[in-house]
């Protein structure tokens, strides 16, 4: 399940920076799943610790960067849910256009 999991995340873009698939504290992790949840409500336990250990990766802020500027991507990355880029993007977008 991981690795076609993994697979999905890479098949329609090249891989994350390599300092996220190399340093990110998703890798060490025994249930990657987490970065995956069927809902991503953030009271869901799992979810919720998934996010944790995103805010104590050192390499969080690339991983952010990589998954908002991949709309087709889900899931948790940079310590965001698949909502919260959405917002991210929406937010960012209104700026642009009221510049
Ligand atoms: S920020 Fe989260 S998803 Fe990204 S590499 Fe770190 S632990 Fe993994």
């Amino acid at each position: 399940m991981r690795t076609i999991r993994i697979l999905a995340r890479y098949a329609t873009d090249g891989p994350p920076p390599r300092a996220v698939t190399e340093q990110g504290l998703c890798r060490k992790m025994a249930d990657p799943d987490a970065w995956h949840p069927v809902r991503e409500y953030r009271q869901d336990p799992t979810t919720t610790a998934a996010l944790e250990t995103c805010r104590a990766c050192p390499v969080a802020t690339a991983c952010l960067d990589y998954a908002v500027a991949r709309p087709w991507i889900s899931g948790i990355w940079g310590a965001t849910t698949t909502r919260q880029r959405r917002t991210l993007r929406a937010a960012a977008a209104a700026q642009r256009d009221a510049a």
